[in-house]
């Protein structure tokens, strides 16, 4: 009996502060049971379960306890029991030929189009920087053509959109073997396209894209300054969303950003859900490295990660590269992984690391970024135009030198110390509210960086 008052109140509050769709991916397919002091969730599958231990256990168990008189305990299970929402039951099928037994035209690079199995949920490690675009991605991948329709997921290089993208991909396909997937790259797309008009076979290639269950399609940013297969694109996806089938979109920018792109189309991407993937904080790194790792037959302790991960900033492909180094390095001198074989092994890495990114170099680059004279960013103005780059500048000093906010203060102009706390608290909060201005930062953080 207190299952049902408990459960129903958990319930209550979800769906007061949840979204629908999530509501409905996430809460409602769950069976909750009490047994004496345990309380049993059971979940459709293991990445339900995962997200909901991981969101919303903590306001479950402030609900439950008052019904207990000690803490209970949690038992996590994955069953069948649990109601499947009706729209993961109903996956979408229309075909079961796959487009390559059915014509030999369009011609695909199938090698290029394949799925990684490799690139998968499981192997995906999750944290602050991707938390968003990976819940999002699972919900696509549990109920395709349900939810965010297009999923448009940017971010910048190495940080893990063609492993997301492909991962709701191979989900997909083990649920469900019969569904007409495509995973395209964008360049590849285009020259579908354009081989297809080259041979008059335009109409072969729209039904191809327009019969699938599933359009995967990377690195969306190469079709800029290309209107014909801007077109073609367009159609396909309002065809696709049209008839609830699922689109999923890379780009290494926010949708308004991509330069050489229609407008129609750049505002059609923000239909559905637009999230972004930001550059790894240090734990992050550090999970994905130990991971990787483990996965080799080399595995680091947690010092070695650290020593790795606190150097390797820039983006997940690059900290993979280090930790390759590393490997072979110690295979080669037949010497275990240790930090000392680390530094070893990552020497010429670190030593151009560890040319200190000057004030005068960020001054420079967010000035050329924006448009506007290193002169004016250190000037009394105050328009917007000049005091918003000033800020981010500020903010970026602060955290990739080792100046002290004095220091930092005098080094734009003579300003106070408290000038620079200001600017980069505002930044801070904006970066949270303005995704442009977000993306703006992370791309001047990597470029720094690098
Ligand atoms: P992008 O497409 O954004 O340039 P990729 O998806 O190719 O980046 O990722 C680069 C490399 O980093 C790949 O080998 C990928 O498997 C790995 N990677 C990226 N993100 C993660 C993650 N969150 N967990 C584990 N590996 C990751
Ligand atoms: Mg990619």
């Amino acid at each position: 009996m207190p299952d049902k008052v408990l459960w129903d109140s958990c319930l209550n509050f979800f769906k007061d502060s949840l979204p629908p769709q999530q509501f409905n991916s996430w809460i409602k397919p769950l069976l909750f049971e009490i047994n004496g002091d345990q309380i049993t969730l059971t979940a459709p599958n293991s990445f339900t379960l995962k997200l909901v231990q991981e969101r919303f256990l903590p306001e479950i168990a402030k609900r439950a306890q008052p019904f207990f008189s000690s803490v209970p305990s949690f038992e996590f299970r994955i069953g069948k029991k649990a109601a499947v929402a009706p729209s993961q039951k109903a996956k979408p099928v229309t075909a079961s030929v796959s487009r390559h037994e059915t014509s030999p035209i369009p011609k695909v690079n199938k090698a290029q189009n394949k799925l990684n199995p490799l690139l998968s949920f499981e192997n995906f490690v999750t944290g602050k920087a991707n938390q968003l675009a990976h819940s999002a991605a699972i919900q696509v991948a549990e109920a395709p053509g349900a939810t965010y329709n297009p999923l448009f997921i940017y971010g910048g290089v190495g940080l893990g959109k063609t492993h997301l993208i492909q991962a709701i991909g191979n989900h997909i396909r083990q649920e469900n073997a019969h569904a007409k997937i495509c995973y395209v790259h964008a360049t590849n797309y285009v020259s579908d396209v354009v081989r297809a008009f080259q041979t008059k076979k335009i109409d072969e290639i729209k039904q191809f894209y327009n019969s699938l269950d599933l359009l995967l399609i990377d690195d969306i940013q190469f079709i800029a300054d290309k209107p014909a297969t801007q077109q073609e694109f367009f159609y396909t996806l309002n065809s696709l969303t049209d008839g609830h089938k699922q689109v999923v979109i890379t780009c290494d920018t926010f949708p308004k950003e991509i330069s050489g792109m229609t407008p129609r189309l750049t505002s059609r991407f923000s239909w559905g859900l637009t999230v972004a993937i930001e550059p790894p904080e240090l734990e992050m790194r550090v999970a994905i490295l130990l991971l990787k790792a483990s996965q080799s037959n080399n595995p680091v302790s947690e010092d070695v990660a650290f020593f790795i991960a606190k150097h390797v900033r820039s983006n997940i492909r690059e900290l993979e590269g280090a930790l390759k180094r590393v490997d072979a390095y110690s295979k080669f001198h037949k010497r275990p992984i240790t930090v000392d074989v680390a530094k070893e092994a990552l020497k010429d890495l670190l030593a151009s690391q560890n040319k200190q990114v000057s004030v005068e170099n960020i001054q420079k680059t967010v000035a050329d970024f924006y448009r506007i004279k290193v002169v004016d960013l250190l000037s009394k103005k105050r328009t917007r135009l000049i005091a918003r780059p000033r800020q981010i500048a500020m903010c970026l000093a602060r955290e990739l030198t080792q100046l002290s906010l004095p220091e930092i203060g005098a080094a734009f102009g003579d300003r106070d110390h408290t000038t620079v706390m200001y600017a980069c608290k505002a930044i801070e909060s904006l970066r949270n509210t303005e995704p442009t201005l977000n993306e703006d930062f992370n791309l001047l953080n990597q470029i720094l960086r690098n």
